[in-house]
């Protein structure tokens, strides 16, 4: 069967979840900017607490993990048509419970963690009662982690963690930290190196700054350098077994740059939507800008890269809940996650133009979906290292050509249909 039907009853919850985020969420981007990371306090948790009642009511929580992981289920396909729903918003993910990074940091302890990390950081972390940081990047080297040095030494029982991480983001808020370190350097990084689990408030978990983005004010960053400086952890910290950084790392971002790409989805379009209605209701010479076949090409240009890069989403969606491993989808995640910050940053460019002066301000969002383009292009591994891992994955399926000329080489073709069909083509001349 070939369908790109949304089942009728999955269709009216994703209606209700469209206009739940347009009405109730989206007004929290405004209100509450920048905050969703914060710990819920006061009167925020007011307004915040109901939200995520009716979200849970309907059965919406906290979709991202399969029921045998302790989530609800849906798998990855139906959270790709409810997460390009929520991309429209900042705050729409944790209102849902399903916000990055702690989706892939609850997706890796509900794989590799023990029943203790289970009830000590998975239930509160699904229950969006805490915020966790994956804490891998280090000053010196994001792209190749077999050039991480942040280490840690067995004392006893315990581990002792020594070096510095960078781009941390949301540790400054979280309760948690899970750090990748070199365990063994006698050995290749894929077989040394480990992750632990680390409470943030730990003796020597030093927050050295925390680095904002571009247009953010100063002090107000959530990425953070840490000096980790003498951590000293017990042994049950050890996240999965020593040795296993590398395996872990791969599930949990293999899951997070997928979710990522279902969000830029509902960007994407929200910028292309904006572009539409700029587009019929500005008038310059004599004509509608709808009707001047410059704006027209930035439509048609944006909707074709929005929808090819819609069903590679759903596709590649549908592969993870079909094969339940990542690493057989591992060649389709990489190329969604290359073509991901090409499609934001060409429709959020695009309208921004549409608008005129109106386009560059901080009165439309648009110069802040471009700085999020270039942030996909980077966060979960740089554009050019997928791109290397799709072309090795393509190329799996090939094989060199025997001597010197290509497989598809037309004269030898052609010799050889002409020996298939000798006979009629003999026929054909002599009646010539
Ligand atoms: C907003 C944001 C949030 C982030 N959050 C986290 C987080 O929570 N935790 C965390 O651990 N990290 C996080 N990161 C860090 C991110 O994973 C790294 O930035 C990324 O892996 C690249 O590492 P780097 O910045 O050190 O760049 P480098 O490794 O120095 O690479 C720089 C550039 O070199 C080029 N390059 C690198 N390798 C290759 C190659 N093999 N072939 C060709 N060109 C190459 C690319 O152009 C690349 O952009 C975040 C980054 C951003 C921007």
């Amino acid at each position: 069967m070939w369908d790109f039907e949304t089942d009728p009853e999955y269709q009216k919850v994703l209606d209700w979840a469209d206009e739940f985020v347009r009405d109730e969420i989206e007004p929290l981007d405004l209100a509450f900017p920048h905050q969703q990371f914060m710990p819920l306090e006061g009167k925020r948790r007011e307004v915040i607490d109901p939200l995520k009642q009716e979200v849970r009511r309907r059965g919406l929580w906290a979709t991202h993990l399969g029921a045998e992981l302790g989530g609800q289920g849906y798998g990855q396909l139906k959270l790709a048509l409810l997460n390009e729903i929520l991309g429209r918003s900042q705050w729409a993910p944790i209102i849902f419970g399903c916000q990055a990074p702690d989706t892939g940091n609850a997706e890796i302890i509900a794989h590799y963690g023990t029943a203790e990390q289970k009830q000590r950081y998975l239930e509160p972390l699904l229950n969006g009662e805490l915020f966790s940081c994956y804490s891998m990047t280090e000053p010196h080297a994001g792209a190749d982690p077999t050039m991480f040095t942040t280490s840690a030494v067995r004392d006893g029982d315990d581990w002792v963690i020594n070096g510095w991480k960078f781009f941390s983001s949301n540790a400054a808020t979280s309760s948690f930290l899970i750090v990748m370190v070199v365990t063994n350097p006698n050995v290749s990084a894929y077989q040394g190196m480990s992750m632990f689990l680390v409470p943030t408030d730990t003796p020597g978990v030093k927050i050295e700054r925390n680095i904002g983005l571009y247009g953010e004010q100063a002090g107000q960053g959530s990425h953070a350098l840490i000096h980790y400086d003498n951590v000293r952890v017990p042994g049950e910290a050890l996240l999965g077994g020593e040795g296993q950084a590398f395996v872990i790392a791969q599930t949990r971002l293999g899951g997070g740059r997928i979710h990522h790409a279902m969000r830029t989805i509902g960007l994407s379009r929200k910028a292309l939507d904006m572009m539409c209605e700029r587009a019929l209701s500005r008038q310059t010479q004599g004509s509608r800008l709808s009707d001047k076949q410059f704006v027209q090409g930035y439509i048609a240009d944006s909707y074709a890269q929005l929808v090819q890069f819609r069903l590679m989403v759903l596709y590649t969606a549908w592969e993870i809940d079909k094969y339940n491993d990542y690493k057989k989808v591992r060649k389709d995640i990489a190329a969604v996650k290359v073509v991901m910050p090409t499609v934001l940053h060409d429709i959020a460019w695009r309208a921004m133009q549409v608008h005129g002066a109106l386009g560059v301000t901080n009165e439309v969002p648009f110069l802040g979906m471009v700085t999020g383009a270039a942030v996909m292009g980077l966060a979960d591994g740089p554009t050019e290292v997928h791109k290397a891992t799709v072309a090795k994955q393509v190329l799996r399926d090939y094989t060199p050509a025997d001597g010197t000329w290509p497989s598809e080489w037309i004269p030898a073709k052609r010799e050889a249909a002409h020996a298939k069909f000798a006979d009629y083509l003999e026929h054909e001349v002599g009646n010539l």
